[in-house]
């Protein structure tokens, strides 16, 4: 097939298989996530709506252009800003979510005081400042860049961002039938987040996968164990195409990359506590593995280790 891709200010839209496209975020420019766009026959659907509304208007302009529809559902693949703050602009369609996504977007992304709000963001962004003048090696002056790049665009629109929730709910699993293609969106707990959807097309075999596959980057983690079942069992599905939440397109390897890198932070950490390595000792004496050196994220790979020592303090034994 001859690989169709349009460019916007925001993303390159990447045509994966008839009626289905990848919206690959450019850096610093508001997308800041991956979405996706699934024509279903007469109807279209939108997975995750980017971190800011122009950047969410732009996709459902080309993705109702190329496909002469109007978007009928928006998913949302959990409830972090970057994958749900464009979210008002599909106000006319129905946004999905699972139940705890809807629970945690409206406890955590709910603006009280927009002022308050902007103040804070701005706070966030003179400590970024701070910490890139300091930044030692390149790869975190570089992710601490980016971080300030996106959290500006998302500044930027705050006096108009209104946050509009998931009023369709499911647990586990929803298929909606299109007329011409059956989509199926799998919850299989929460690994990244909370909750963590993505959404499989089972006839294509492409998969949109939110957060809980990304490139090359020391992803949040919310619960190692939960993240590393459901990674396992993703990677008994029959996948071809794999659409990360942060990175290019890619195949299922993405996901044997993040199950070797959750088990390799697990082991260590069970290592150190069963040696009663205090937390202090074991993130100053960890030694980065090569395959992991150039990975991206504000905290490099120490907010992970902290976070995987202390789901396992007093776990083990
Ligand atoms: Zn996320």
């Amino acid at each position: 097939m001859d690989i169709v891709k349009i460019e916007t200010k925001y993303f390159t839209l990447h045509r994966l298989a008839e009626g289905v496209y990848a919206a690959i975020a450019k850096p610093g420019k508001g997308a800041w996530s991956n979405a996706g766009v699934v024509d279903l026959g007469d109807e279209l659907l939108v997975f995750d709506s980017f971190s800011t509304p122009s950047a969410a208007r732009e996709l459902k302009k080309q993705a109702e252009m190329i496909s002469g529809k109007k978007v009928k559902y928006l998913i949302n693949s959990h409830y972090h800003g970057d994958h749900v703050f464009g979210n008002q602009v599909f106000e006319d369609a129905t946004i999905i979510s699972t139940s705890l996504t809807n629970k945690w977007f409206r406890e955590q992304n709910t603006i009280h005081d927009v002022q308050k709000e902007i103040e804070e963001t701005k706070q966030y962004l003179h400590n970024l400042r701070n910490q890139i003048e300091k930044a030692e090696d390149n790869i975190t002056k570089v992710s601490l860049l980016k971080q300030y790049e996106e959290m500006s665009k998302v500044l930027e629109e705050l006096p108009h961002l209104k946050t509009v929730l998931p009023s369709v709910i499911f647990e586990k699993h929803l298929v909606i039938h299109g007329s011409k293609r059956t989509v199926e969106l799998h919850c299989l707990g929460g690994g990244h987040s909370p909750s963590d959807t993505f959404l499989y097309l089972p006839d294509d075999k492409i998969a949109f996968m939110g957060d809980i596959i990304t490139e090359d980057l020391h992803l949040p983690i919310y619960n190692p164990k939960e993240f590393l079942t459901i990674l396992e069992n993703v990677k008994q599905m029959d996948m071809k195409t794999v659409v990360p939440g942060h990175g290019e397109v890619g195949t299922l390897a993405f996901g044997e990359i993040l199950i070797n890198y959750l088990s390799f932070l697990i082991k260590k950490v069970m290592d150190a506590q069963q040696n009663n390595i205090s937390m202090n000792d074991f993130i100053s004496e960890f030694m980065m593995p090569s395959e992991y050196a150039n990975w991206k994220g504000v905290n490099g790979i120490t907010r992970n280790l902290t976070t995987v020592y202390n789901f396992y303090a007093g776990k083990h034994e």
